[in-house]
């Protein structure tokens, strides 16, 4: 092990984070406005979003059910009773000069998730991350801030109340996060959960998911922690990780010549890739919740619960467990098949129709997926069946057309679809692997070659591929290349 510390490992970081998670329902928390992504400015509003004087809000049931079934996902407590404060803020993003959320008695708490991080040698490292709560709010509308007053002279800002109201999971993690690697996974696991579950789009770009970081550094062995900084607008996961990379460094180093870390709000800076400061933090807001007079308090009804419980899907977690004990993959393969549940799912049914984990694993996360990335396409945009592909690697198993032949086909069967088996058939192109017919074309070959031989048998062994490149064009690629380059050593050998 290491003897003698290096300068840097005398710190750690201490990360948590803070996730906005915009829910996937079709209309807002508190009334039946459509939460539609970039439809005109002011659209989608209504008296109640708008936060006019007199209206009743009425809890979405649907934003309950994703909510519980976020935090059941994140292995949290679901809380028999909850209910919803009114957090003061003044700011023109909301026109009701409060947000509604939850203070004291959240939906869920006390979670965690596992995030798993692949060392050099392809070996899954676990680690949980406890979350120390998710609960329930509405978001603020959006200002367009009209150009920079410098260079425009403009001074007016407009405000856009589509996103009032639309509904969000606020996830808390504990303060279990030591690097930006960690914390990047975190983020990339959060999104795969919801996703599997269908309650988040979990879109960085476009802001339906958000996250804030915390951080802060201390001694190796020291308890307490230092001062904490929060870091704002990131939009990707590697914008994460490389904006808690930069922080931890730029705080050791002020800490280092002597200097004290201010308790603020930075913003990473995606061009000059750092973290600039935004405000200094006084203390903590004093938001003065409240108990949400106009909302009543949230008891979900156990047969509810039990009936939320019983959809969730198997998750990410559980699936990478399942495929490592059960396929023999790597962690690196399972990954990637696990990522997408759509992905996950085709992978799934090929198994059930009869093709080998291995071989299906390698066409999905090879061919197919390059083609779904080449053509920004989801899986479920193919006309190939899982079916269809498990005939197709079957068809390979059994000899009957070479791999060679298969990718050649795969182009066809992702666009048109159909059965491989009749496709070979229709076009001929079954392989060659009867040992008498390989053996005369061989011999035609070399008979047309004979130059190219007698410096093969002088002792240039390397025109071996030449021999194997003839056969095959000889053949339009149907010769079993195995058996071929079996009987052509032998015959080269003369
Ligand atoms: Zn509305």
């Amino acid at each position: 092990m290491v003897t003698a510390a290096p300068v840097k490992t005398k710190y750690e970081a201490v990360i948590g984070l803070e996730t906005h998670c915009q829910l996937s329902t079709a209309t807002k928390i508190f009334c039946s406005c459509s939460t539609e992504f970039g439809s005109e400015p002011n659209h989608n509003v209504c008296p109640i979003c708008m936060g006019m004087p007199g209206v009743l809000p009425v809890l979405n049931e649907t934003v309950l059910e994703y909510a519980v079934k976020a935090g059941t996902a994140l292995n949290c407590k679901i809380s028999d009773y909850s209910k919803f404060d009114r957090k003061q803020y003044f700011y023109p993003d909301l026109p009701k000069n409060y947000q509604v959320s939850q203070f004291d008695l959240p939906i869920a708490e006390h979670g965690w998730l596992e995030i798993e991080l692949i060392d050099e040698d392809g070996n899954p490292n676990r680690k949980r991350i406890g979350i120390t709560r998710l609960h329930m709010e509405e978001d603020a509308g959006k200002l367009v801030h009209g150009g920079s007053d410098r260079l425009s002279g403009s001074t007016h800002s407009l405000a856009d109340y589509n996103r009032a109201g639309v509904p969000l999971a606020e996830i808390v993690s504990e303060p279990d996060i030591r690097t930006g690697q960690e914390a990047a996974e975190y983020a990339q696991e959060m999104r795969r959960i919801l996703r599997y579950l269908g309650v988040c789009d979990g879109n960085m770009q476009e802001g339906s998911m958000r996250c804030d970081v915390n951080i802060s550094v201390r001694p190796v062995g020291q308890a307490e922690f230092g001062t904490k900084v929060e870091i704002k607008n990131m939009n990707s996961f590697n914008a994460i990780g490389r904006a808690i990379d930069y922080e931890i460094e730029r705080q050791i180093e002020v800490i280092e010549s002597g200097g004290t870390i201010a308790q603020e709000t930075r913003l990473w800076e995606e061009g000059s890739q750092r973290t600039i400061s935004m405000r200094l933090k006084e203390g903590s807001s004093d938001y003065r919740y409240f108990p949400e007079p106009d909302l009543t308090p949230i008891e979900v009804p156990p047969e509810k619960l039990a009936q939320w419980k019983s959809e969730l899907p198997e998750l990410p977690a559980q699936k990478r467990h399942r495929y490592e004990a059960d396929f023999g993959l790597s962690a690196y393969d399972v990954r990637n098949l696990t990522d997408d549940r759509a992905i996950a799912e085709f992978f799934e049914a090929t198994l059930a129709a009869g093709a080998p984990a291995k071989q299906s694993a390698n066409w999905i996360m090879g061919d197919i997926t390059g083609y779904l990335k080449s053509e920004k396409l989801e899986i479920g945009a193919i006309a190939l069946t899982p079916e269809a592909l498990t005939e197709l690697i079957l068809l390979i198993e059994n000899n009957t057309i070479s791999s060679k032949i298969a990718k050649d086909l795969l182009p066809e069967l992702l666009t048109q679809g159909g059965s491989p088996k009749a496709l070979v058939e229709a076009k001929g192109l079954t392989q060659i692997s009867d040992t008498s017919a390989l053996d005369s074309l061989i011999d035609e070959l070399l008979l047309a070659h004979p130059t190219e031989l007698e410096q093969y048998r002088g002792g240039k062994t390397k025109l071996q591929g030449f021999f194997v490149g003839q056969l095959m064009k000889k053949t339009g690629g149907r010769a079993d290349p195995k058996l071929a380059n079996q009987l052509l050593l032998k015959k080269l050998a003369g």
